[in-house]
């Protein structure tokens, strides 16, 4: 599966099918998206492939890392400075996220409270 950002600065490709995904619903997501949530879909560190461009890394909060494109500000890698073998791209950066359906959602508590989850799956925090 391939992806990028808006702007098309930054391009890349996954190797594999992602082995979780999960709405992300965390104040810090919120911020970032500028919307109501985020969906991850996690890999390993060498399943993804970057094509071209140079994202732009900080820390979103002292154990997390995130990416983005220093041009159109789409979201890349979410990773976990204490586990970076565990990588998380949003799927809305991927060409077609059809088929990347959230398995469950996180930090649903720290939702807007007018969002309204219509499905089963689990909602932990
Ligand atoms: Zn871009
Ligand atoms: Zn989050």
């Amino acid at each position: 599966m391939r992806g990028g950002c808006h702007c098309g600065a930054i391009r890349f490709k996954v190797t594999a099918r992602p082995y979780w995904i999960g709405a992300c619903y965390c104040v810090d997501c919120q911020k970032i998206s500028g919307a109501t949530h985020l969906v991850f879909a996690g890999f390993k560190e060498g399943q993804i492939e970057l094509i071209q461009g140079t994202p732009k890394e900080y820390f979103s909060s002292t154990k997390v890392t995130r990416s983005f494109c220093n041009t159109c500000s789409s979201p890349f890698i979410f990773a976990y400075k204490t586990n970076p073998a565990d990588v998380f791209i949003p799927t809305g950066v991927f060409d077609d996220s059809d088929t990347l359906t959230p398995q469950e959602h996180i930090f649903a508590s720290e939702k807007p409270s007018w969002v309204k989850i219509g499905d089963n799956y689990p909602q932990n925090k």
